[in-house]
């Protein structure tokens, strides 16, 4: 926007500039009115003239009867060739008043030139401004640039700092070191130490990684370049690369600072690996990055930080020592780090007294740090759409669900025998994970569609899970299929609302098998590389390391683990029939059953205090 009034004004300078040149032309046609030089001789001839101006070739003429007149000679010719020329008598010449101006040249040239130069001019101002904007457009893509600086490093308003981050504790601690090599950069060049040249952000997406990189360069007070990793591979060939330099130089001018690299398995996958023209843009903006942190001088200030959540297909070069070799993991946040969380992004907002994060925290594992600000502010829209002033539990808690599942969507209307297969449908996965021994307690179920589901049921762990084991596993693929086998049990048939669940029960048994290590006739070796591969912007995976007869093996196996399921859930389906039917009525008048409700009728889950 600024850029563009900047243009803007300069055009309007240069257009005004034109206008004078023009009206400065112009100005002679204007009020005297225009003779020929044979009528000038005859004034003279006849003794009316006053003056006379010679400004170049034109001669302005102010007769005794005090009227204006202009003369235009030829160019090159003088005033005086010209009176010699018609034979005027010297002493007519003699009474008047004659006063040469100068500027004969600069007219002279004017006239001449301009004429030739005005398109060249033109053209000129015309590819300025096409450059202009092609950089501008360029700059903005690659959101970096002075006016991000001054965002992120200098304004103290959007300054964030490591109150503002909670939970990732090991990470903090690691990364106030960076903050003391940019604040004090001498105290460790004197004792002879290399300042780190950058640092690796790991964790999942959400988990703050931009966030903790902001926090640096708050707490050290330096400006702050962000840069996203994919941003590079969108570019043309070669503006990657070149852009990479811009950037560097620019940090190097402002340093100490930070650049900050998000996504940088965008361009810093394994070279080599890829496939198609995006591939060779990434390897040359990859090169770039590495020449570039090579080439700092010990003493420049500047520490590049970098995030992504696959460290794995990354470059080996990337992580040599003396570019990012310090790796900063952020954990997914456990249930004290989520309260943390939730009261950084409560403080803005007005809670109701009663209100306890801590139970928020509670029901959300496995969120993360971007999931619980979603969380809070969706909580706060639904208390805005009731006309309330504070956000009170029941807001929080249904945020928890939109968050999870996406809004419940009360429009989609079912007709009765749909809602009586869902209602079914919901009953069976609530069923099979209550009298399952391994299994997270039911928390909700419902028949009101959310999302994409035509209903659900919600299962939470009782604690934060680090691991899982096999029987876990296997009674969650029956778990899955649970909805699937009651309508078959129930209705004699089956409907297409089972598909998501029998997509994720077979992609869940196929990684027991083949990354797990969890057949025991395949035993435990994984199988497939799962080597990234980019092509036309899709990700192709899974190079296979076996053979086609293992192949087969694998699909045996997990066609064995599913039936083994099946198994499972068809037994407690049809051992529980009653209770079942208890739980289809009170869905089929309700809709949503809580976790007491459900309790009320099934029981107390059998071994709940197992983790
Ligand atoms: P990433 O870069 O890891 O994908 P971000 O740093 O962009 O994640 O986090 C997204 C948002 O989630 C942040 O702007 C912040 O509001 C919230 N958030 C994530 N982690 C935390 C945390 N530990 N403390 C406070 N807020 C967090
Ligand atoms: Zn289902």
């Amino acid at each position: 926007m600024k850029n563009l009034i900047k243009n803007f004004l300069v055009f309007f300078i240069v257009f005004l500039a034109v206008a004078a040149i023009f009206s400065y032309f112009g100005e002679s046609v204007e009020k005297p009115e225009r003779a020929g030089t044979e009528e000038l001789i005859n004034y003279i001839n006849n003794e009316e003239v006053e003056s006379i101006v010679v400004e170049g070739s034109k001669l302005s003429i102010i007769l005794k009867d005090g009227s204006k007149k202009i003369v235009k000679k030829e160019v090159g010719e003088s005033f005086s060739e010209l009176l010699s020329n018609f034979n005027v008598a010297p002493e007519k010449i003699v009474a008047i008043n004659i006063e040469v101006k100068e500027g004969e040249g600069l007219n002279f040239w004017m006239v001449s030139i301009l004429p030739f130069l005005i398109p060249f001019l033109l053209i000129g101002v015309f590819i300025y401004f096409m450059m202009r904007s092609v950089q501008g457009a360029n700059s903005k893509a690659m959101m970096f640039g002075q006016s991000q600086v001054k965002q992120y490093g200098k304004d103290n308003k959007e300054k964030v700092t490591f109150k503002n981050v909670a939970g990732v504790k090991e990470a903090k601690e690691d990364l106030k070191e960076v903050v003391e090599f940019l604040k004090h950069p001498k105290k460790f060049l004197e004792l002879g130490a290399r300042i780190p040249r950058g640092a690796l952000l790991l964790g999942s997406p959400g988990t703050g990684k931009t966030l903790l990189a902001r926090a640096v360069a708050g707490e050290a007070d330096v400006p702050f370049f962000h840069i996203s990793g994919s941003e590079f591979v969108e570019m043309f060939v070669g503006v990657g690369a070149s852009r990479v330099r811009d950037l560097f130089k620019q940090a190097k001018k402002s340093a100490p600072c930070i650049i900050f690299i998000d996504e940088i398995d965008a361009v810093g996958r394994r070279r080599g690996a890829g496939l198609g023209g995006s591939h060779d843009e990434r390897e040359q903006t990859l090169n770039q990055i590495l020449v570039e942190m090579d080439g700092f001088e010990p003493n420049v200030n500047v520490i590049v930080l970098a995030a992504t959540n696959r460290p794995d297909v990354l470059d080996p070069a990337l992580l040599r020592p003396g570019r990012f070799d310090r790796q900063i993991v952020l954990d997914e946040p456990d249930i004290a780090d989520r309260e943390g969380i939730l009261k950084v992004h409560a403080k803005k907002k007005p809670l109701a007294k009663e209100v306890s994060l801590r139970r928020v925290a509670e029901r959300t594992p496995g969120f993360s740090g971007a999931d619980l600000a979603n969380l809070l502010n969706e909580a706060a829209i639904l208390a805005a759409r009731r006309n309330k002033k504070i956000i009170e539990m029941d807001e929080l808690l249904e945020s928890i669900e939109r968050v999870m599942l996406g809004p419940e969507r009360k429009s989609r209307v079912l007709t009765e025998k749909e809602k009586k297969i869902t209602a079914y449908h919901e009953a069976g996965h609530a069923i099979v994970a209550h009298f399952l021994p391994n299994t997270d307690p039911v928390h909700k179920i419902s028949i009101i569609a959310r999302g994409r589901a035509g209903g659900y049921t919600l299962k939470l762990p009782i604690t934060d899970k680090h691991m899982q084991t096999k029987m876990e596993f296997t009674e969650e693929i029956a778990v899955l299929l649970a909805g699937y086998v009651t309508e078959k049990e129930i209705f004699g048939d089956i409907t297409t609302g089972a598909t998501s669940d029998l997509r994720r029960a077979t992609k869940l048994a196929r990684r027991l098998v083949t990354d797990f290590g969890m057949s025991e006739n395949l035993g435990p070796r994984t199988y497939g590389e799962k080597e990234e591969m980019i092509f036309l912007g899709r990700e192709i995976h899974e190079q296979r390391d076996y053979s086609e007869k293992v192949a087969e093996q694998i699909d045996k196996e997990i066609t064995l683990f599913i039936e083994h399921a099946v198994h499972t859930a068809k037994g407690i389906v049809n051992k529980e029939r009653d209770v079942m039917e208890k739980v289809v009525k009170v869905l089929l008048k309700k809709e949503t059953l809580e976790k007491e409700g459900f309790e009320k009728i099934v029981g107390k889950k059998p071994k709940e205090d197992k983790g």
